[in-house]
C-alpha cells in the first residue's frame, strides 16, 4: 500500500502501516511526540505545590514535583535511599 509519510510527505510503500519512509523521519516523528507530550505534561502543572521537606510553597517545574529546591531535593529519604543503594548513579536515577 502507497501511504505518505507524516514528516516529509514523501510516498512510500507502506506494507506495515508506518507513519514514516524511514527510520530517519521515525525519530523525527518521535521527537515530535515527546515534545508534544512534554508540552501536554507542562500544561498541567500547577501553579504551587508545597514542598515535602520544609512544607515552603513554590512553584513547580515538572508535574508531581515535590521539593522546593535542590537543598531540600538532596535532603528527601527518596534520595538519601538511592545514593545510599545506587551512588552516583542512583543519584542521576533521581
Ligand atoms: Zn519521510
Ligand atoms: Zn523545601
Amino acid at each position: 500500500m502507497i501511504k505518505h509519510c507524516v514528516i516529509c510527505g514523501k510516498a512510500f510503500n507502506n506494507d506495515r502501516n508506518y507513519k514514516t519512509c524511514s527510520p530517519e523521519c521515525r525519530r523525527k516523528l518521535n521527537r515530535r511526540l515527546t515534545l508534544q507530550w512534554l508540552h501536554d505534561k507542562r500544561q498541567q502543572i500547577s501553579d504551587s505545590a508545597t514542598c515535602s521537606i520544609c512544607g515552603k510553597t513554590f512553584k513547580p517545574n515538572f508535574p508531581n514535583e515535590h521539593f522546593c529546591s535542590d537543598d531540600c531535593r538532596f535532603d528527601s529519604p527518596l534520595y538519601r535511599f538511592l545514593s545510599r543503594q545506587y551512588g552516583n548513579a542512583g543519584i542521576e536515577l533521581f
